[in-house]
């Protein structure tokens, strides 16, 4: 993409509403558009993080076995009847009624819609095991809309449907989730930590929130600091095997780490004291397994191999999609902008033009920008008539993390400059390497799944 053809709206001032550093990034960056409390458009670069926050979420449900599919956002009144959750929810739901009076509502979540679907569809425990999922908006009228998509009214959700026969079979299914969300916030560049959590009222005994640590979380937690040195990294893992999917969900639940709701004193104070923390978090994901309630409320039955009918065991785990766009920034910035992770970064590499229409330098831009997207990255381009200085300011506003600058003293040498924003550390090099070194830090982020 060349800057000079793009949206990006960024803005100079810091806008006075935004109170977290994430929020104030997004608006800065013109990656969102405020549309009404607690409700955003997201521009375009704001929305190509989304995906591809969202790409990688496929990605690993995919390869856990977990099966895609799209439900509606508008759902109609009954099914929640049904479950006794219609009065229960309260005004997160927002309601509304269709021409002919009946009632509807803006789905906050999906457990009823599945359930009454697979119920219709999966009469034998033969169809078994089966987990679905969507990503698909959700509304809740938060009592308080903050910190930008952080806790939004409307937001992205990634949320899945584990149907089993039996208590073991479901609860294989929440190790599995919980293996593919590690893998799936470390390919994001953050360490989500599993957090025993409080059930709510949805109910059930098993259940784990991923948060990730800032200090503009929403949750106080408590945590052995050992659980921070674990990290899922390049292992194999085979999603069918009920074994090794519990020894990972071991190895990062055995250490101490809880919300402030299931926070116990007397254990916490078990951990050597130097080990001992408490810290803020923002919750990223949370799964459950809660059991045949909604199955019988529902009627999702089948026959097992008796010829008994038996409710399906069930559990749900949703990933806070947009939310992530938020965390991300919070765990990863500095104090001229964001820095992206390589996984989710908007662009791959930027390049700077610091003299534009200088022929070498316009020429050697053009040239590595053609020879970058023919390895199949998406370098942006700053080809604006601007001074270096605001050039620079946008490109760390924006947070690439690999920046190419170009200029016509260097190029008398052969030489451009590649930036790492992490680290600020400039080299210089000939376009050709730079290029290849580019194209080698990203092999490692390459989309891994031809079936999303
Ligand atoms: P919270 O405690 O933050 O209100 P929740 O526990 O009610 O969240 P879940 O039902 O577990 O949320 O939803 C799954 C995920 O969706 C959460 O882990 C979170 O990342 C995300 N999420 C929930 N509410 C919001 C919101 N208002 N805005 C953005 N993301 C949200
Ligand atoms: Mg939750």
């Amino acid at each position: 993409m060349r800057l000079s053809r793009y949206f990006l709206p960024v803005l100079k001032e810091t806008p006075a509403e935004a109170q977290i550093v994430s929020h104030r990034l997004m608006l800065r960056a013109g990656m969102i558009k405020q549309a009404s409390a607690g409700i955003y458009s997201w521009l375009p670069m704001g929305y190509k993080v989304l995906r591809n926050i969202e790409r990688i979420v496929h990605e690993e449900q995919i390869r856990a076995g977990h099966i895609p599919m799209l439900m509606p956002t508008l759902q109609s009144a009954d099914l929640w009847q049904k479950s006794g959750r219609y009065e229960a929810y309260g005004p997160e739901m927002l309601r509304l009624k269709d021409r002919h009076g009946r009632d509807m509502l803006y789905g906050p979540t999906n457990e009823e819609m599945i359930t009454d679907m697979v119920g219709n569809f999966v009469t034998s425990y033969k169809s078994l095991p089966l987990t679905l999922y969507h990503v698909q908006w959700k509304f809740r009228d938060e009592v308080r809309p903050r910190f930008g998509v952080m806790r939004g009214r409307e937001f992205l959700m990634k949320d899945g449907y584990n149907f089993d026969l039996t208590k073991e079979a479901a609860l294989h299914a929440y190790n599995r989730h919980l293996v593919s969300y590690l893998r799936t916030y470390e390919r994001m560049g953050l360490q989500a930590i599993p957090m025993r959590a409080d059930s709510g009222p949805i109910g059930g005994d098993y259940t784990h929130e991923f948060l990730v640590l800032a200090d503009t979380g929403e949750s106080e937690v408590f945590y052995d600091a050992e659980i921070t040195d674990l990290a899922f990294g390049e292992r194999e893992i085979d999603y069918d095997n009920v074994a090794q999917c519990d020894a990972v969900l071991q190895e990062f639940t055995s250490r101490y780490a809880r919300t402030d709701e299931t926070h116990d004193e007397a254990e916490f104070a078990q951990i050597p004291a130097e080990r001992q923390r408490s810290a803020r978090g923002i919750e990223v994901g949370q799964i459950f397994y809660f059991g045949t309630e909604y199955s019988e409320k529902l009627g999702a039955y089948v026959q097992n191999d008796d010829g008994q009918r038996v409710p399906l065991h069930m559990g749900s785990h949703g990933i806070g999609v947009s939310r992530l766009v938020g965390a991300i920034i919070e765990a990863s910035h500095d104090d001229k902008g964001i820095i992206w992770p390589e996984g989710v970064t908007p662009f791959h590499c930027g390049i700077v033009n610091l003299k534009q229409g200088d022929d070498e330098a316009d020429a050697a831009c053009e040239s590595l920008y053609k020879a970058l997207e023919s390895h199949g990255l998406e370098p942006l381009y700053d080809d604006r008539n601007e001074r270096a200085g605001g050039k620079f300011a946008t490109m760390d506003l924006i947070g690439l993390p690999w920046r190419i600058t170009v200029g016509p003293r260097g190029l008398k040498n052969g030489v451009v400059e590649l930036t790492s924003h992490r680290t600020g550390v400039s080299e210089e090099m000939t376009p050709e390497v730079a290029v290849a070194r580019v194209v080698e830090i990203y092999q490692a982020h390459k989309p891994v799944n031809a079936a999303v």
